[in-house]
């Protein structure tokens, strides 16, 4: 195979290059957390990923991201990616023996745990246990899906989670790709400055956040919070428990149920 996996960060030569050429003087890193791509639009990439925290992360290195162009793999002269359904019915699959191979290109030389995921509104959905779960794996295998999808038999071959972002239908997996790397990826140690902010923040200690609040002091006749503003310590930890908890009872009763049951248990 002629694809060998694109990358679009690197340590030492990120500063100077222009994105393209990251993404063809990338070798994979070893103990690198990596994200393995495989779409029909790599130009897609690092797309927002590469900007702020995520992206700085990205040109120091500190994890990378390799994209494996479906269509190199296409078949005959117009490089045919897709076929009509078996059963027929409206829109294209993606073929299994086009797929096959871009996985196993993609997956080259991959060491340790990579879950393998398939990206579907069919799939568990994603949350902040997976993000957290992919953050402690040596790497992620994304495939991005088009049209109705991909041929069945490739899932079950190779053993493919399928992931869901949500209960809606996108056109491909390529944002909901990006939104689950970017979860992930803050996760990594030293891609956010001040590590305490995934902590206490929405979904990850059961509850929703507090609400924040900022200068001015005053806006169009709102103050801030006067425990905000008052400097002890201990009253603005209760205050923002209390209205983290009050948030996550009246928005979302399942958290509120876990969390109950959890704290009777502790
Ligand atoms: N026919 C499919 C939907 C195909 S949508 C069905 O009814 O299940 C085209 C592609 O977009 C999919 O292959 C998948 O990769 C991606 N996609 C669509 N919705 C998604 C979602 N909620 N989460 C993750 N990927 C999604």
């Amino acid at each position: 195979m002629t694809d060998a996996p694109r990358s679009h960060g690197r340590k030492s030569i990120a500063a100077s290059l222009k994105p393209r050429e990251l993404m063809e003087q990338n070798p994979a890193l070893s103990g690198v957390w990596a994200a393995r791509v495989i779409t029909l639009f790599p130009q897609a990439f690092p797309g927002v990923l590469g900007e702020s925290l995520t992206g700085k992360a990205l040109k120091d290195g500190k994890w990378q991201l390799h994209t494996t162009d479906l269509r190199n793999f296409g078949i005959g002269r117009h490089r045919n990616v897709d076929d009509t359904p078996a059963g027929g019915g409206a829109g294209m699959v993606l073929r299994a023996d086009v797929l096959g191979p871009a996985i196993e290109t993609a997956m080259r030389g991959a060491q340790g745990r990579w879950p393998l995921v398939y990206l579907s509104p069919r799939g568990r959905r994603f949350d902040q246990a997976m993000a957290h779960d992919w953050a402690r794996a040596d790497g992620v295998m994304l495939l991005c899906g088009r049209f109705e999808g991909v041929d069945q038999r490739v899932l079950d071959h190779y053993g493919i989670e399928e992931v869901s972002l949500g209960d809606f239908v996108l056109t491909g997996g390529e944002i909901a790709a990006q939104a689950m790397v970017d979860a992930t990826v803050r996760l990594l140690p030293g891609v956010l400055g001040n590590a305490a902010s995934t902590e206490d923040e929405s979904h990850s200690n059961g509850l929703l956040e507090h609400p924040q609040y900022t200068r001015p002091a005053e806006w169009m006749g709102r103050a801030i919070p006067d425990v905000l503003m008052s400097g002890h310590h201990a009253e603005i930890a209760r205050w923002r428990r209390e209205n983290a908890e009050a948030l996550t009872r009246a928005r979302r009763p399942d958290m509120w149920k876990a969390y109950c049951e959890a704290q009777d248990k502790g």
